[in-house]
Formats: structure tokens, C-alpha cells, sequence
């Protein structure tokens, strides 16, 4: 449920309405709009009576929040949420580009690729330290070394980074290092780590499981904010169906759902959508075309050599000429790059 107020509500009456939802054992999620206080209410609310509350100083009205996705939802919140990492703004009118490898593999790697990036106009540096692999004969990521590698690359190019924490006991270690918390896909309800990451502050980019529905999706971006974390992105990567020309089949159609459905930021993630790098410009840019707030993507500059994901892998001259061409796709659409 949430109990909008009144434009003219005081103070002391947004505290008397927060001060009944406590009571009846429930959680509050406050967001000031331009002209009305919302006042969400968190919790099994079946048993509230929105009438008692519509009687109070200062109310407006209360309604019920249809969904089963409460704070994710466009009805709890109509703005866009827009996160700001280190001056870097995710959702509203600015698209944001995260690019780098797949891996941090050593010093010079993360450093000259992140050099690379930035030159093009990437905003955000990515890098896995700590990589869900396959087979567990595969590389596994540097670990803390690489989220050393990556604070580094950081310091040298003012970016900031976003990398995937695996596991919950791993969180106030990555949480150390990182700016943006990556889930991966294969932990989207990995509910002890969406909880864990839920009780910090960093913001967290949520990749779509491999066989998630949006509202599996939307659900798991709940767990994050029920647990008082309201920096939540969302991120489509593909999800796995009968095609297999693709690593994946990438979800166009969740960016304009994902935005309809809630205020979150919604990126694309056009490298592991496709697994082809060749397929990486057009996916990107339909990303754009359909709404999204920004992309993922990954960069290498020796891909042939790369120790994960290669195949999907731009070279970063191919990275800068796909952005100068979202750049004049972002002011056809009317946003900023
Ligand atoms: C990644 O970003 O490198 C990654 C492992 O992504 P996903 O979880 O979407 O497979
Ligand atoms: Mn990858």
C-alpha cells in the first residue's frame, strides 16, 4: 500500500501516518516527490484498513499496490530513480556506457583497457574479479588482486568500477573495492546474496537469470530494496532459449517492459545477449532504440587471447567507433552521452 499526502501535509503529519504503519508491525519507505510525500508501505499489508488512514491530517489518499514487486514498481514510484556513482548519474536523460574485459587479468590489461575506454567515453570501468564460470577448471578471476587491479585502474582514470560479488560472505570484501555491485546472472536468486547485498549502501546492477522471467526479475530487485538498498539497476542479458546460433537470445522486449513496469535504470548488455562480438553494435544500439538507460559492454584488446569471453569481446578501436555512433543515436533520441 501506499499513502500519498497531501501537498499542504506537515511534517508532524507524515510522522503520525509513519508512526501507525509501525505500529501495526510494518516497514516505511518514504520518497519525496515534487509536490507529495509517499509514504510506501513495506510488509504483509493485507490485514491495513486504507480507509483509517485516509481520515488522517494531511493524507491525500492510500491505494493498493497491485503487484507482487512493491518499491520496484512504477505505481509505488513514478519518477525515474536515478543513481549517481562518483558523479556518474544511472537513469534519467544521461545513457551510460560500462566497458571493459570480461576478466581483470594483470596490471597493464585492466590499466590500458581502462585508458581505452574512458578515451572513447565510457563512464563506468567493468571487470570480473571473482568469475561464475562454467566449469570449475576454468579461470576463476584474480580474486582481491584483481579488485586491487581494478581500485588502481580506477585511480588512474577517475572511473568508477563495477564488479560481481559471488557469494554473500564475500560481500564486505568486494563492497571494499567496488562502486557498483555486480549479481550475476546465474545468482538473480541467489536470495541470501540479494539480502546481503540489500544491507549495504553501494548500488547493485542486477543481470537477468538465465531463464528468469521479468517478474522473477522485478521480485529479486525487491529482496535489494526490501532489505533498505533503493540503488538498484537492472540489466538485460539474454536469456537462454531453443536458438543457439546466439550464446543467448537478448530480450529486446524487456527494456520497454522493464521500464513500464518500474523506475528502476534498465541497461543492456549487448556482449553476453549475443556472445558474438560482431552482434554487439546492433544489439547496442536497439537497446538504445527501445529505452534503455545504458549499456555493458565488453572490451579487450587481444580477444583472441582473452582468458573469458573472447568471442564476445569488441576491440577497443571498435569500441570507440560503435560509441561515436551511439553518441548521434543518443540526440536523435533526445538523451545525453
Ligand atoms: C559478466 O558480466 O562477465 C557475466 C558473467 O555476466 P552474466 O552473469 O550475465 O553471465
Ligand atoms: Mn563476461
Amino acid at each position: 500500500m501506499i499513502i500519498i499526502m497531501k501537498p499542504s501535509a506537515s511534517q508532524a503529519d507524515v510522522d503520525a501516518v509513519v508512526s501507525r504503519v509501525r505500529g501495526f508491525g510494518l516497514d516505511v519507505h518514504l520518497s519525496a516527490g515534487e509536490a507529495h510525500t509517499i509514504v510506501g508501505v513495506l510488509g504483509n499489508t493485507g490485514a491495513l484498513d486504507r480507509s483509517s488512514f485516509e481520515v488522517m491530517p494531511g493524507v491525500e489518499g492510500a491505494v493498493r499496490v497491485s503487484k507482487p514487486y512493491k518499491v520496484a514498481s512504477r505505481e509505488f514510484k513514478s519518477a525515474d530513480t536515478v543513481i549517481d556513482v562518483r558523479g556518474v548519474k544511472i537513469g534519467g536523460e544521461n545513457i551510460v556506457v560500462m566497458a571493459g574485459p570480461c576478466s581483470v587479468e594483470s596490471r597493464s590489461q585492466i590499466i590500458e583497457t581502462a585508458l581505452a575506454v574512458k578515451e572513447a567515453g565510457a563512464q563506468v570501468l567493468r571487470g570480473g574479479a571473482y568469475k561464475p564460470r562454467s566449469s570449475p577448471y576454468s579461470f576463476q578471476g584474480l580474486g582481491e588482486e584483481g579488485l586491487e587491479l581494478l581500485a588502481e585502474a580506477r585511480e588512474v582514470t577517475g572511473m568508477p568500477i563495477i564488479t560481481e560479488v559471488l557469494g554473500p560472505s564475500e560481500v564486505p570484501l568486494v563492497t571494499q573495492y567496488a562502486d557498483i555491485l555486480q549479481i550475476g546472472a546465474r545468482n538473480m536468486q541467489n536470495y541470501r546474496l540479494l539480502q546481503a547485498v540489500g544491507k549495504v549502501e553501494t548500488p547493485v546492477f542486477l543481470k537477468r537469470g538465465m531463464s528468469s522471467t521479468i517478474q522473477d526479475m522485478l521480485m529479486s530487485a525487491e529482496y535489494v530494496l526490501a532489505n533498505g538498498n533503493y540503488n538498484v539497476i537492472l540489466c538485460e542479458r539474454g536469456i537462454r532459449t531453443f536458438e543457439d546460433y546466439t550464446r543467448n537470445t537478448f530480450d529486446i522486449n524487456a527494456i520497454p517492459v522493464l521500464k513500464q513496469l518500474s523506475h528502476l535504470p534498465v541497461i543492456g548488455d549487448p556482449s553476453h545477449g549475443t556472445g558474438k562480438w560482431e552482434l554487439v553494435a546492433p544489439i547496442a544500439k536497439a537497446s538504445l532504440a527501445a529505452g534503455a538507460d545504458g549499456l555493458m559492454i565488453e572490451v579487450h584488446a587481444h580477444p583472441a587471447e582473452a582468458w573469458s569471453d573472447g568471442a564476445q569481446s569488441l576491440k577497443p578501436d571498435r569500441f570507440a567507433t560503435l560509441m561515436a555512433e551511439l553518441r548521434n543515436l543518443a540526440a536523435a533520441l533526445g538523451r545525453s552521452m
